[in-house]
């Protein structure tokens, strides 16, 4: 059972598929609203899991970008109907009963009704170990008078290192900082309640954040999961023509441009961004979601953009994308999914955080594995074109980052062979889950 965004829903999907090639029988809870908005896109996998909806408390009009609002609905309508639900289902289902929940977060809650049912439950973390840790050590940072116990705010400016071996992070940019108060209280409330799962999972490994991974054996590096035919299982149609489009042009010479489902961009630094990319003088990938009723910001390209060497797109087949060789580095919003599939494809990346945990997973890819660099914002705030133009250039002329990444990509392969550390973590998961 995901939270209901893709950042959640597609792990959670390549780990159902997982579970389900290894003999788990898998029951899949999507909300109403998403399973309308998936039609036709789900559907391929139907022949791995069965999908079960709930309604999410919402109105078909409201707007589901505001997480807040999701989140609240989430916790005050679904409880008593997931018990129903699970009740109903064990009272049919002879040979497919309900006897494990797995859970990701924002919905702790979950955990807590299959406690009641008798239903033993584990987490999969849909960001880094390092994010996961960071949110376990509140009870700390706020014991030691280093975040506001009301709002989560730092009480002073400091870098602090949450766990020996991880990265140092500014207090400000602790993943609840960029959220507000709201949710730093509903992630106190969460993590408690998160818990309650026997195990950890998490889309990461143990050569990527060995530090935060020593919190303890309940956190279980399980990465990369990176099934491909998850794929299509997304809010927006997929543009198919780009893997053509890349075709023509020759190894690492294409700049991806992506900032994954939920980032917004303001208009000035849209058209800043626009201009930029033209500036590049070589090919790239960039997509652009189409904007909703909902969003305040409308894309609205300048003038001066003629993308003449570019090609626009309002959703890419990411994961192949990234795996393809005309490929030469990834514009990303670091969210932890678009990391460890650009980690695996062995890609550079230019590091354009926004909120919550991609300011921690920028500094793992610029400071800690060393396969990126950062983009700085000028006096204005903006990341200006001149600022974009320099850093691919910089990435691109770096032949150490190039090495860096691709060995790393290297220990991701390692990783899921037969004998790798994330697949006997896996295996060591299905034998509880089915036991
Ligand atoms: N994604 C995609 N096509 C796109 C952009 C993103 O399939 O054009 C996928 C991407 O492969 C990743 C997910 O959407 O699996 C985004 O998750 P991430 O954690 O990177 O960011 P979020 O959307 O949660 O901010």
């Amino acid at each position: 059972m995901p939270y209901p965004i893709l950042g959640h829903m597609n792990p959670l999907l390549q780990f159902s598929q997982v579970l389900a090639t290894r003999g788990c029988k898998i029951t899949f809870l999507i909300t109403e609203f998403n399973q309308k908005r998936m039609k036709g896109e789900i559907e391929h996998l139907e022949e791995h899991m069965k999908f079960v909806t709930l309604p999410d408390g919402l109105d078909p009009e409201d707007d589901r970008s505001d997480q807040s609002k999701v989140i609240l609905s989430l916790r005050r309508t679904m409880p008593s109907k997931l018990h129903k639900l699970i009740q109903d289902i064990n009272a049919l289902e002879c040979d497919k009963k309900i006897t494990c929940i797995v859970v990701s977060k924002n919905i702790g809650w979950a955990l807590e009704v299959g406690h009641e049912l008798g239903i033993k439950g584990a987490l999969l973390w849909p960001a880094s170990a390092t994010s996961f840790a960071s949110f376990q050590s509140i009870p700390k940072l706020i014991h030691e008078g280093i975040i506001d116990p009301q709002t989560g705010l730092p009480t002073r400016k400091q870098e602090i290192q949450l766990l020996p071996n991880s990265a140092m992070m500014d207090t400000a940019k602790l993943p609840w900082c960029s959220l507000g108060k709201n949710f730093f209280l509903h992630m106190v409330e969460d993590t408690q309640s998160l818990k309650l799962g026997e195990w950890w999972l998490c889309n990461t490994t143990c050569d990527l954040e060995p530090g935060a991974l020593a919190m303890g054996p309940r956190l279980l590096p399980i990465g990369p999961l990176m099934q491909t035919n998850t794929n299509k299982s997304s809010f927006w149609r997929e543009d198919p023509t780009c893997l053509n489009w890349l075709d023509q042009y020759p190894p690492q010479s294409v700049v991806y441009v992506s900032f994954g489902s939920l980032a917004v961009i303001d208009p000035n630094q849209f058209k800043e961004l626009a201009i930029g990319l033209d500036l590049l003088n070589r090919p790239f990938l960039w997509v652009v979601r189409p904007s909703n009723d909902h969003n305040k910001v409308k894309n609205a390209y300048p003038n001066e953009f003629h993308g003449s060497k570019g090609k626009i797109i309002s959703w890419a087949p990411q994961k192949k994308i990234l795996n393809h060789p005309s490929i030469a580095c990834f514009i990303t919003h670091c969210g932890w999914n678009s990391i460890i599939e650009g980690v695996c494809g062995g890609i550079p990346f230019l590091c354009w955080p926004f909120f919550s945990d991609q300011f921690i997973n920028k500094s793992y890819i610029c400071d800690v594995w060393k396969v990126g660099m950062g983009l700085d914002k000028d006096e204005n705030g903006l990341i200006s074109k001149g600022e974009i133009r320099k850093k691919v250039d910089q990435l691109l002329g770096n032949e150490e980052i190039k090495v860096r990444s691709l060995k790393l990509k290297e220990l991701m392969v390692d990783n899921s062979a037969e004998e790798g550390q994330s697949s006997k973590n896996l295996k060591k998961f299905i034998n509880w889950a089915k036991d």
